[in-house]
C-alpha cells in the first residue's frame, strides 16, 4: 500500500556535493518525492526533531552537526517506502551498510551519515509535519 516516508539529506551530504546523486537514488528506487526544501535549521530545532534521544550520549554532538549546515527535508511516498528507505539507506554505521547503499557510497561516520529516514508510521507522521504543511506535499 502507498505510504509516505520522511527523509533529510544530512549536512555533511550537502557539503561534500552529493545532494542530487542521493535524490536520484531515491527517484531511481521507485519513491516519488512529494515535497522538498533546502533549508538551515538551528540548534533547538534539531533537538526538538531529535526528542526522543534526549538521553543518549550523543544528543549534543549530533543536534550540533544537523544545525551545522543546510539540510534538505523530503517526504516520499511508495508502496512500503518505510522499511524500503530504511533499506535504501543502509546500516547507521557506513562501516556495516551494503554495498550500493546510500550511507555506504556516501557517509563517513556514525554520526555524519548522510542522509535521515523514518523508522515507524507515527514517527514518519511527526517529522513530516515538524518541517512541511499539508499545502507543501503535492
Ligand atoms: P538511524 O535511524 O539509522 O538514523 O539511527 P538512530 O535513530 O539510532 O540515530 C539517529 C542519528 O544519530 C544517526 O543517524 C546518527 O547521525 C546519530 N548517531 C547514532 N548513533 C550514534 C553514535 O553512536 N554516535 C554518534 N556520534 N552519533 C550517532
Amino acid at each position: 500500500m502507498s505510504q509516505r516516508t520522511f527523509s533529510i539529506i544530512k549536512p555533511d551530504a550537502i557539503r561534500k556535493g552529493h545532494a542530487g546523486a542521493i535524490l536520484a537514488d531515491i527517484e531511481k528506487a521507485g519513491f516519488k518525492i512529494v515535497a522538498i526544501k533546502k533549508l538551515s535549521i538551528t540548534k533547538p530545532q534539531a533537538e526538538g526533531f531529535y526528542y526522543v534521544h534526549r538521553e543518549r550520549p550523543f544528543f549534543g554532538s549530533l543536534t550540533e552537526f544537523m544545525s551545522s549546515g543546510p539540510i534538505m527535508a523530503l517526504v516520499l511516498e511508495k508502496d512500503n517506502a518505510i522499511a524500503d528507505l530504511r533499506k535504501l539507506m543502509g546500516a547507521t554505521n557506513p562501516a556495516n551498510a551494503e554495498e550500493g547503499t546510500i550511507r555506504k557510497k556516501y557517509a563517513s561516520s556514525i554520526e555524519e551519515n548522510a542522509i535521515h529516514g523514518s523508522d515507524a508510521e507515527d514517527t514518519a507522521k511527526f517529522e513530516i509535519g515538524y518541517f512541511f504543511a499539508g499545502h507543501e506535499m503535492v
